[in-house]
Order: structure tokens, then sequence, then C-alpha cells
């Protein structure tokens, strides 16, 4: 989608540090970041939200959540991690394309919100 942050950061565009990528999605690491490991994990399509991928790929939705797995166990966090999908205004997402934060490699907040 024309604009968009995070198309450009797949599309290679606009740098990042990448940690996964495959066909489907692009992995890579926060720029400003919430715990010891924090990464996004976004497809390469673009989809405004979470509620909005569900809807049209509910298939492409579940397989982004296998896939965040994927990269949490990459990235080595062996004693859990967070997975947060922030969707529209209220939950603050500020990039609208659709993503999934993996927070981990320490003990987090027992606050999520
Ligand atoms: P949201 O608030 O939409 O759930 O999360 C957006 C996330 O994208 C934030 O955690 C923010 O730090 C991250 N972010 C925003 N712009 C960039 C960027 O240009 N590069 C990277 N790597 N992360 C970004
Ligand atoms: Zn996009």
């Amino acid at each position: 989608m024309n604009g968009c942050l995070f198309c450009k950061i797949a599309a290679g565009e606009i740098p990042s540090t990448k940690v996964y990528e495959d066909e489907k999605f692009y992995s890579f690491l926060d720029i400003n970041p919430q715990a010891k490991v924090h990464a996004l994990i976004i497809p390469r399509e673009h989809y405004a939200d979470m509620a909005e991928l569900s809807k049209k790929d509910p298939a492409l939705a579940g397989k982004m959540l296998k896939t965040a797995c994927l990269v949490a166990e990459q990235l080595g966090l062996k004693n859990g991690f967070r997975l947060i999908t922030n969707t529209g205004a209220d939950a603050r997402q500020s990039v609208r394309h659709t993503h999934v934060h993996i927070l981990g490699g320490e003990e987090l907040s027992d606050r999520m919100g």
C-alpha cells in the first residue's frame, strides 16, 4: 500500500534489523524496544489491523501466530514470551499495517494494558 511504513520495511525500502522472513511474513526488531527482546512480525500483504486480516484471510492470521511462535523460538525466548496485537484507536495502534509484537527476554510486567 502506497505510503505505508511497514509495506516499505517489508519491501526493504526502509532499513530494519531482520530477524526472520519467508514468502508471507517479515519479522524485525522494534525501533523502540519495550522489553529486552522486542520484535515485530508483519504479513507482506497489507491489512490495516488484525480485525481486517482475520476476516479477509483467517488462514493467514493463523499462520501469522504460528510464525510468531517460531520467531520467538529462534530468538531464544525459552522462558516464555508475550504476543500483542494492538487493533484500532483504543488500543493505540500507531502503524496501520497489522503486526504482532513479540516481547520477552526478561520477566514482563503483570499489567497488559
Ligand atoms: P503499535 O503502536 O502500532 O502497536 O506498534 C507500532 C510499533 O512500531 C511501535 O512499537 C514502534 O516502536 C514500531 N516502529 C514504528 N516505526 C518503526 C520503524 O521505522 N522501524 C521499526 N523497526 N519499528 C518501528
Ligand atoms: Zn502496509
